[in-house]
């Protein structure tokens, strides 16, 4: 299958918002990209609808139609019944008018060939009485039942769908015709390039709103026609039941049955497998309200109820009675795609690696988007998801990281919230304060172990305190405080280190300097009075040697 649903990587914020809503996990998230596995899709567009970083687009076709416009000389328009509920109003006249004027050929109504179809559900009906009838027209229920539940494809109408039978009539009628659909779906794009032949081009109803906003043109400049168009039946096609509306009879033994949304319908189908269904004919639609919500209309034109009206109120009660030459049967073949089942022992390797040790860690929250965490651990078996989607193990493991940090750090942290109760209080902060438990703790006022001054005006205010020495007269401590405001989260945290060792410490060594520079003095001036003694005792020796020496010279020359 080709890929019709683009992630755009840049606008992807790995929210699983996209996995949560996709009622088959299509969707792969090994490389933290949300990217969509085209052979397991069923193209519902419940990931493009429900994204909100609009990072699920539509592969496009506006090009391919505008070159076909130009190289064509009949490109003929098919329009899907909902365009009455898409554009405001802007009945088939009025929509004629503005397509030709962009370029087309001409416009019919896809509802034309939905008349041709629901006639070929009751012939089939009639002539095969199957004990159970699943209708074909929606191409999303198709892949479903082909990729998912390929055992019932017994029971999936072989008849094409109204836009694949018009298509198929368009070109018998003008020969050399392109032919291009335009919808509320992104799934008939898969079913134009798939069944080839009939249909050359898919554009969504956003496509066609863009070609008439790029010529600068706009339904206001038409008048609606006077509505003499014969309404007729299968108009009702695009609603929830509007298939088994438009039949022309009902068979007495038979139970005609609606359901819309891919869940429900998967839901009917398990029933169906289980044998618990019979003598149903059962008109299924991927989407909620069937294709008036479709994606494009549930993600721009979110009015269910008063697009239902306007499509009742364009229906009518008669058939148009046109016939087509040609034949609608379509068969369904299976698409399965052989998938890597893990043993018993893999899959309880994976839980242990996700933190699930026991029965009892299996929350199965579905907030990785898998509805039980063994779903999950089997999505990571198929590697197309990864352990840190699980948020209850990441939260797990980020607390306990930080409990462990936060514990073993030498200062005392208490974490404040905006009402100044502490909501985190450290290992060594119940060290300094004297607290036994945590938990006698947690959640009081801060100014119940911790009141000095200026305290509560610092707290009010947010005033940041950088390494403020501070006594804490209380616990005959003193402290060096830190107090930071994260504006963020409001969120305030008190930092302390136990200075009061440190003091006693630095007092001690004042004064054992104060002790060894009286000792030094001392011996110092010891020192000096021996020196001086020394001096005074080498002073008379020298004077006396003086004396003698000059008494000796004078007796000398005397002689
Ligand atoms: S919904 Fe999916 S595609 Fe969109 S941002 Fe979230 S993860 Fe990405
Ligand atoms: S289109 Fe539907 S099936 Fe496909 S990935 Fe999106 S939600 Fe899933
Ligand atoms: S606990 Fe984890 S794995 Fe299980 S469902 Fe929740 S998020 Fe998914």
């Amino acid at each position: 299958m080709n890929e019709y649903i683009i992630l755009n990587k840049n606008q992807c914020k790995n929210c699983y918002k996209c996995i949560r809503n996709c009622p088959v996990k299509s969707i792969e998230f090994t490389t933290h990209q949300a990217k969509v596995v085209p052979g397991e899709c069923i193209l519902c567009g419940r990931c493009y609808v429900h994204c909100p970083q609009n990072a699920k687009e539509i592969s496009s076709d506006l090009e391919k139609v505008k070159v076909l416009l130009q190289q064509k000389e009949k490109v003929i328009v098919s329009i899907a019944p909902s365009f009455i509920a898409n554009y405001d109003g802007v009945d088939i006249d009025v929509l004629r008018e503005l397509l030709i004027e962009l370029g087309f050929y001409d416009v019919e109504e896809t509802a034309i060939a939905a008349e041709w179809v629901k006639d070929s559900y009751q012939d089939y009906l009639e002539q095969y009485q199957p004990s159970i009838l699943i209708t074909s027209a929606c191409h999303s229920v198709n892949l479903l039942i082909q990729k998912y539940y390929p055992d019932l494809l017994e029971y999936l109408v072989p008849v094409k769908s109204p836009m694949q039978a018009h298509g198929q009539d368009i070109k018998t009628r003008y020969q050399d015709a392109a032919v291009v659909f335009i919808g509320p779906c992104i799934s008939k794009k898969d079913e134009a390039d798939s069944y080839p032949g009939f249909i050359d081009a898919v554009l969504t109803f956003d496509e066609l709103s863009m070609m008439i906003q790029e010529k600068g043109m706009s339904f206001n400049q038409y008048k609606n026609g006077d509505k003499d168009d014969e309404p007729f039946k299968s108009r009702f096609f695009p609603t929830n039941g509007g298939i088994i509306k438009s039949l022309n009879h009902y068979n007495d033994d038979i139970h005609y049955l609606s359901i819309d949304g891919v869940e429900r319908c998967m839901a009917t189908l398990d029933d169906i497998r289980k044998g618990n269904l019979t003598h149903c004919f059962i008109e299924m639609s991927a989407c909620e309200g069937s294709c008036v919500g479709g994606p494009i209309m549930e993600k721009h034109h979110k009015t269910p109820l008063r697009d239902y009206l306007r499509i009742v109120d364009y229906a009518g009660e008669h058939n148009l009675g046109r016939k087509t030459s040609k034949s609608l049967t379509k068969y369904f073949m299976p698409i399965t795609k052989k998938r890597n089942e893990p043993t018993i022992e893999e899959i309880s390797s994976i839980l242990k690696q996700m933190g699930k040790n026991n029965p009892m860690d299996e929350l199965n929250c579905g907030s990785c988007g898998y509805n039980t965490c063994r779903e999950k651990a089997l999505a990571i078996h198929q590697g197309k998801a990864d352990f840190t989607m699980c948020l209850p193990f990441l939260k797990e493991r980020a607390e306990s990281f930080f409990h462990n940090i936060l514990d073993h750090t030498p200062s005392g942290i208490i974490v404040l919230n905006e009402q100044l109760e502490i909501q985190q209080f450290n290992k060594m902060a119940k060290r300094i304060f004297n607290i036994h438990h945590r938990r006698d703790i947690l959640g009081e006022k801060i100014f119940n172990i911790l009141n000095h001054k200026d305290l509560e005006d610092i707290l009010h205010k947010h005033t940041q305190v950088n390494h403020k020495n501070v006594y804490l007269a209380e616990y005959k401590k003193t402290v060096k405080e830190t107090i930071v405001y994260d504006d963020n989260y409001r969120i305030t945290m008190i930092i302390i280190d136990d200075i009061s060792q440190e003091i006693i410490n630095r007092k001690n060594k004042v004064l054992m300097s104060k002790q060894t520079i009286e000792v030094t003095d001392q011996v110092v001036e010891k020192q000096m009075r021996i020196v001086q003694e020394i001096a005074s005792l080498l002073g008379e020796t020298a004077a006396e040697t003086k004396i003698a020496l000059t008494h000796l010279k004078e007796q000398i020359l005397d002689e």
